[in-house]
């Protein structure tokens, strides 16, 4: 049967006639999650062998390949409902969420809860797996369509940082998530830098926007940007020590510099300070 999907970043159908974990939309170019895999691979999978709902199993394959999402949910729902430790019912039922969810990404929880469950009841499981990196991957190109500044950026942070936890995308899609990153890291850092020689010593960078920098760093594992992280989160923690998050912050701090100290990086050594006309630059501490 041939199986066809919607690519998540344009809505294009894929067909998907690959037994591939990834596939390229013909349309767009994305690297998107093959869904076709669902059916098949089912020798080799230890959640379907346990599993007392053979048939049930069938259709779920089935409304995966229809793109029926809202009864791919239902039948997920009732497989629960008789055997709650399913397997295959989370995986499918975390699919399905996926797809049913809107761009704010709050859905998002629910489809990491049950992944994360479904990896406890079947480690290693080579389909639980595979769902978990094509969500990964899907989870990454539906982010990646964000604005890199504001709400949406910060929206999608959230989403590449669960995405990153749930599994690992193609690589195709791992390069366009960290230029994305990369681009919207420049535009911070530069406000950072407008923002403190306008404002010289009264400067106090958003928290939200030091948080941004925190998890973007490490979600792309990125020097430059926990660089910055490391000059801004110090100076906003300096001037703000009795906020009740200023301990979790001043331990992000601390991490980052571990990991700042094995690369080496020279910043460790810095702080924003001023100069005798107030205009900022970066001074070595202690200095
Ligand atoms: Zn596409």
């Amino acid at each position: 049967m041939l199986r066809s999907l919607n690519c998540p970043n344009c809505g294009a159908p894929v067909p998907s006639t690959s037994s591939g974990l990834f596939l390229v939309c013909s349309h767009c170019k994305s690297t998107v999650g093959n869904l076709a895999i669902y059916g098949k691979n089912r020798t080799d999978t230890a959640c379907f062998s346990i599993e007392e709902h053979s048939g049930e199993v069938d259709q779920l394959s089935l409304m995966c390949g229809l793109g029926d999402w809202n009864g791919l949910l239902d039948v997920s729902n009732q497989i629960l409902t008789t055997d709650p430790n399913s397997v295959a019912a989370r995986c499918y039922k975390a699919l399905a969420i996926f797809w049913l969810g809107d761009n704010e990404f709050s859905h998002l929880d629910i489809v990491n809860k049950l992944l994360c469950q479904a990896k406890t009841y079947a480690p290693d499981d080579p389909l639980v797996a595979s769902i978990s990196d094509v969500l990964a991957n899907d989870i990454m190109v539906t982010a990646i369509r964000n604005e890199n500044y504001g709400s949406e950026f910060t929206n999608a942070v959230y989403a590449l940082t669960l995405a990153n936890k749930i599994g690992k995308p193609s690589s195709s899609v791992s390069t366009q998530v960290v230029s994305y990153i990369q681009g919207a890291v420049d535009r911070l850092s530069k406000e950072f830098w407008m923002d403190l020689r306008r404002q010289k010593r009264n400067y106090d960078p958003p928290y939200r926007s030091i948080q941004l920098l925190y998890q973007c760093g490490w979600l792309i594992n990125n020097t430059g940007c926990l660089e910055y992280f490391w000059l801004f989160g110090s100076l906003h923690a300096g001037k703000n020590t009795s906020k009740s998050y200023s301990p979790d912050l001043a331990q992000q701090l601390e991490i980052t510099k571990q990991m700042l100290i094995s690369k080496q990086s020279e910043k460790i050594q810095k702080q924003i300070g001023f100069d005798f006309f107030g205009n900022p630059k970066e001074l070595v501490i202690g200095s």
